[in-house]
């Protein structure tokens, strides 16, 4: 039985994709469990199967085998629970809606009054901060306002958890470490549980409770490594730590090993 507490659970998850010109497995054996209330971010090499897993777990892609839970039911689609915020900001907008418009719209599958839709939204757009931009269209913005409003979108909906794909790799450095502390006050201040994809190792350590360093593909959970920095984090001091280099150097480790095809997969995963 799981914990109370445990909020997602991956076991023996399995998927190979099937083409003509060959099967895929792109995953292996995954397991691992996730807390409510923990950030937990995933890495690993390109082309590892970090968007397969995240798929997986969003419920847009059936496993081959194994099991997805959420609070202790399987995940046989995409759930209101869940919001999953995509790498291509620019793709994931309507730009022939306004901002407001954008992050009301999932809003409206829910039973909610007009005054309670309005509330969700303005108070979502403050929590980025964008509230000045509430009648402003996606095109009208820069890329990182504009993965502001795609987080605004899915904190409106108030799911439990919130699956996040290399949110940031397609914005300049400044906006980056500026929308990782936008996802660590969010995940502070509104107890939101958050699954955090990155290849990106120093922003894993960064932002992360925990670190699940994936193996190559067929993928593997090569550490879950806890991330032991204190909990208040800001970009200078924290990246300035000694650990901070100590864990980003290991987990850089893990990834050139498993790059490498030196870490050994659990039997469960040969
Ligand atoms: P990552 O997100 O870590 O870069 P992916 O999950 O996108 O990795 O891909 C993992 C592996 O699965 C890769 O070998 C990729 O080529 C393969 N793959 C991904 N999507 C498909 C698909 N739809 N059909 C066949 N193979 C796929």
């Amino acid at each position: 039985m799981p914990d109370r507490s445990t909020l997602l659970r991956v076991e023996h998850l399995r998927k190979v994709y099937e083409s003509p010109t060959g099967d895929v497995e792109a995953i292996g054996d995954i397991s691992f469990t996730m807390d409510a209330g923990e950030l937990v971010c995933i890495v690993g090499p390109s082309g590892c199967g970090k968007t397969t897993l995240l798929k997986c777990l969003a419920g847009l892609l059936r496993p081959t085998s194994g099991v997805v839970e959420m609070d202790g039911a399987p995940v046989t689609g995409p759930s209101p629970a869940m919001a999953v915020v995509f790498q291509e900001y620019g793709r994931s907008l309507y730009p022939w809606l306004t901002v407001r418009g954008n992050v009301e719209l999932p809003l409206r599958h829910k039973q909610l009054t007009r005054a309670a839709r309005n509330k969700l939204v303005v108070d979502a757009l403050e929590a980025v901060g964008l509230a000045h931009a509430a009648r402003s269209h996606p095109w009208q913005l820069s890329g990182g306002m504009q993965q502001r409003v795609a987080i605004a979108r899915a904190v409106a909906y108030q799911p439990d958890i919130l699956i996040m794909d290399e949110p940031f790799a397609a914005v300049d450095a400044q906006t980056r470490a500026d929308l990782e502390d936008l996802v660590r006050e969010l995940h502070a201040s509104r107890t939101i549980s958050v699954v955090f994809v990155t290849h990106d190792i120093d922003e894993s350590v960064y932002l992360g409770q925990r670190v699940l360093v994936l193996s190559t593909s067929p993928t593997w959970v090569q550490e879950d490594l806890a991330i032991d920095l204190p909990p208040e984090r800001d970009q200078i001091t924290t990246r300035a730590l000694p650990r901070f280099t100590e864990l980003r150097t290991h987990v850089y480790d893990q990834i050139q090993r498993a790059k490498r095809g030196q870490a050994v997969a659990p039997r469960s995963a040969r």
